[in-house]
């Protein structure tokens, strides 16, 4: 399955969130390099939609999607250069197919920053010239043996590589991330693909803040800006590790007095599936009711064959009822009554939220 690393300096509260994401219970510790080793916890993505089915269904047991998140050693200045973890760190972060960076927000006295003193700004600098630097050793790596081939096969594919290479090393020595800037250079990151270039894999931005800072707008709207295009997650990190040891009710309500709806975790993992370019179609009986992960853009053929991959090579045609319609009708038969079913055949894009039945042969 897709993955998220988890990434940001040391002492900023990537193991606590790391933990309460898996339930385990591994101690947060208070110094740098506390993670030595990549930690990979499988995580279930929230979806308030499958209990009501499973309702409607009768379902016995519920089946959500998954996605991993692997915690990523504290990364420090100098990484691209082999400092600290440097090496192991690039090596973990190139394998994770999108970048979650954990940015302090919170102050506590008793709990050092690398850097001395709070400032998310400066720290996602920091960050992101490490992963820019890497990208430039990169192409400065491999631009030269590009260029050759391109010169000596003269093949159009080889030529718009080293072109869009050019581009992106020209993004990069400007300070800018490939997922910040690409679009705006006119670089397509599926022609780049072949690099595995680490600022060209979605990012999305964790603030780890204090309790009292989790109401702030103003505040909530600076930390936002600094990311923007990527979506910002706020949350409390130590909250967070004590709202997953209480009964859901206690849970909810608790969140409720901070103002908030749904856990900073639930919002992380729905978040970054998104991020992932995943989303789910559902499918219920009386047996389960379940979650399946497509890619956006699916077609309903390769949403089949995530079941079998003889669900896809037969696939007829798939019954599709909205989750919302089904909702609203109570049942199948209802929505089918109601004209709500659709049968769509093979070129049939899927829609996050279907509910599937396919025929198929074998
Ligand atoms: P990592 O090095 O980024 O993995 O950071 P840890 O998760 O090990 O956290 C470092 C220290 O900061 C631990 O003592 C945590 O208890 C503490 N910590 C983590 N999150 C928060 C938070 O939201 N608020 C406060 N006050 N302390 C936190």
């Amino acid at each position: 399955s897709l993955s998220i690393g988890i990434v940001g300096l040391p002492n900023v509260g990537k193991s606590t969130l790391f933990n309460a994401l898996t339930k385990n219970d591994a101690l947060a510790a208070n110094y740098p390099f506390a993670t030595i080793e990549p930690n990979v916890g499988v995580v279930g993505v929230p979806d308030p939609r499958l209990e009501r089915l499973s309702k409607i269904f009768g379902s016995a047991k519920i089946i959500p999607a998954t996605m991993e998140f692997v915690d990523i050693a504290g990364i420090v200045k100098g990484a691209s250069e082999g400092q600290g973890l440097g090496n192991k760190f690039l090596a973990n972060i190139r394998e994770a197919n999108a970048i979650c960076q954990v940015i302090r927000a919170f102050d506590d006295p008793d709990v050092t920053h690398v850097d001395g003193d709070v400032a998310p700004g400066r720290d996602i600098e920091t960050i992101n010239t490490e992963l820019i630097l890497a990208d430039l050793q990169t192409i400065e790596k491999a631009l030269p043996r590009l260029e050759k081939e391109a010169r000596t096969k003269k093949d159009k594919e080889g030529l718009a590589l080293v072109d869009a290479v050019q581009s992106a090393q020209k993004v990069l020595n400007e300070g800018t991330t490939l997922f910040a800037g690409a679009a705006a250079a006119g670089i397509d990151l599926e022609v780049l693909r072949e690099l595995h270039l680490l600022t060209a894999k979605p990012f999305l931005y964790v603030f780890n803040l204090d309790e009292d800072e989790l109401g702030d707008e103003e505040l909530r709207g600076r930390l936002r800006d600094l990311v923007a295009p990527a979506e910002a997650i706020f949350l409390d990190a130590k909250i967070e590790a004590e709202l997953i040891e209480l009964p859901d009710e206690e849970a909810l309500e608790l969140l409720q007095g901070m103002g908030q709806e749904e856990s900073g975790l639930s919002q992380l993992v729905r978040i970054g599936f998104g991020t992932l370019g995943l989303q789910t179609y559902l499918t219920a009986g009386p047996k389960e009711t379940r979650a399946w992960t497509i890619r956006k853009g699916a077609s309903a053929p390769e949403a089949a064959g995530v079941i079998h991959t003889d669900f896809q090579r037969g696939f007829i045609k798939a019954e599709i009822v909205s989750y919302d319609d089904l909702v609203a009708e109570g049942s199948v038969a209802s929505a089918r009554a109601a004209g709500k079913a659709r049968m769509e055949g093979k070129d049939y894009v899927m829609r996050d939220g279907d509910v599937v039945e396919f025929r198929f042969n074998v």
